[in-house]
């Protein structure tokens, strides 16, 4: 007998015949003597409905309020998955965040998880329940409703699975595992049995939105067996995320050199030009922009032959105004030329712990773009990973031909 939490993701939920699918596979689990625990996502479509509703109210939504109006997606699911496993005869109950206590910090609309009050769920699954939690949301020590960021359910899943110290946690979605790339864009993309928790980390955080980032964190944090899979198909091994055994170096360098490609056209770049290169220049520039909580991502700062510099930083986009309004306010302070903003950018980035042991890897992805004339306009790179910024325009064509170049399609 073992313990298994299985995340459904929004498709896996979108219409009462594919929650009826999802709870005749929960009661196969249950008829080989499994405990199960179902995170659920809202119907899809719906946190999207939710927040162009909160939109028509107040443009910029107060995010406590907003929370606590998206957070219903998921309670709409869990009300339902739980009827539907009762409709084939088995025992269910479900719980928003709140109600289990998966207390998370006050950071709403995008709070972390800093304990899970896992008790209730135990007795309930050693009573032969199935237990259903809703994903996504939690509840702040101060009793208001919170939401873990877009994507959250599956932190939801694998925290729940931490807690509970589950032999696997299972995230089912609308592809049938982790590949090369994103399917939708390269069709050719090759799925993997399995990689490594240091690549889905970084897959994860360049854009690939098949985990939550948070979701992998925790994962290797508590060392979560975590495999995701799809929920349309019967049976299927889906892909295993593994932890590297750093002793095992045999292991290492079987892997191939490049195991995925990210991409997201979620940031904007901002330049701030002609700024006197002297001490303090970064700090000036970067400490209002921290101050108003707005993260960075990359950043480049280039001399001019006049002694003068050029500095630029990506953020995600819904923070671009904000940045520019800060960046024109500081710009005679630090004596700046000229302030320019601009979103239409994208970032793909090649990702493999086989980079570690090869050279080459970033001029071949540089002569790769060269050859069909993409200008990069920013690198940044990691012990496993290269990412450049490119014109948006040009961002699937980049992430085609690298896929070509580094062999990633169906052998
Ligand atoms: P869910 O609602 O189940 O959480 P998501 O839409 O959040 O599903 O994530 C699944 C989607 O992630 C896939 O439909 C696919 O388009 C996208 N995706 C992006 N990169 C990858 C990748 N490397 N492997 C698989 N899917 C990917
Ligand atoms: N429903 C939430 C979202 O759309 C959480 C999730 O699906 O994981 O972002
Ligand atoms: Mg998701």
């Amino acid at each position: 007998m073992a313990l298994i939490v299985q995340k459904y993701g929004g498709t896996s939920v979108g219409s009462p015949d594919r929650i009826k699918n999802l709870a005749r596979r929960v009661a196969r689990f249950k008829a080989l003597g499994h405990q199960i625990v179902v995170v659920v996502s809202a119907m899809s479509g719906e946190t999207n409905r939710l927040i162009t509703l909160a939109k028509e109210i107040m443009p910029e939504p107060d995010p406590r309020e907003l929370d606590v109006m998206v957070a219903t997606g998921e309670q709409v699911t869990i009300g339902l998955t739980a009827m539907a496993l009762m409709e084939l005869g088995l025992k269910a109950k479900s719980y928003t965040g709140s109600q289990v206590r998966i207390v998370t910090d006050n950071a709403h609309t995008k709070a972390r998880i800093l304990r899970i009050d896992e008790e209730r769920i135990r007795a309930d699954l050693n009573a032969g329940y199935v237990v259903v939690v809703a994903g996504f949301q939690g509840v702040d020590e101060g009793g208001n409703i919170t939401t873990l960021g877009r994507g959250g359910s599956d932190t939801t899943g694998v925290a729940l699975a931490a807690a509970l110290k589950a032999d696997e946690c299972q995230i089912y979605t609308d592809v049938d595992g982790v590949y090369t790339t994103d399917p939708r864009v390269v069709p050719e993309a090759r799925r993997l049995k399995s990689i490594t928790f240091e690549e889905m980390l970084e897959l994860a955080s360049q854009g690939s939105k098949v985990l939550q980032i948070r979701a992998v964190e925790f994962a290797g944090k508590y060392k979560v067996k975590l495999r995701v899979l799809s929920s349309f198909e019967e049976d299927g091994e889906g892909t295993l995320i593994t932890f590297e055994d750093p002793e095992n170096k045999d292991s290492i360098m079987e892997q191939p050199i490049i195991s995925g490609i990210a991409f997201n056209r979620d940031e904007a770049k901002l330049m701030v030009l002609g700024v006197p290169d002297k001490p303090g220049i970064a700090y000036q520039i970067l400490g209002p922009v921290a101050d108003a909580k707005i993260d960075v991502d990359m950043i480049i700062q280039n001399m001019g032959a006049d002694g003068s510099t050029d500095f630029t930083f990506t953020v995600h986009k819904n923070d671009m105004a904000k940045a520019l309004s800060i960046l024109n306010q500081v710009q005679a302070h630090i004596g700046a030329r000229e302030i320019v903003g601009d979103d239409k950018i994208a970032k793909v980035s090649i990702v493999g712990v086989g980079m570690r042991s090869h050279v080459g890897i970033a001029s071949q992805m540089f002569r790769t773009l060269a050859e069909e004339g993409i200008n990069i306009q920013m690198i940044s790179t990691s012990e496993i990973k290269i990412a450049v910024v490119i014109d948006e325009k040009y961002m699937e064509l980049a992430v085609r031909v690298l896929h070509k170049a580094f062999e990633l399609e169906e052998a």
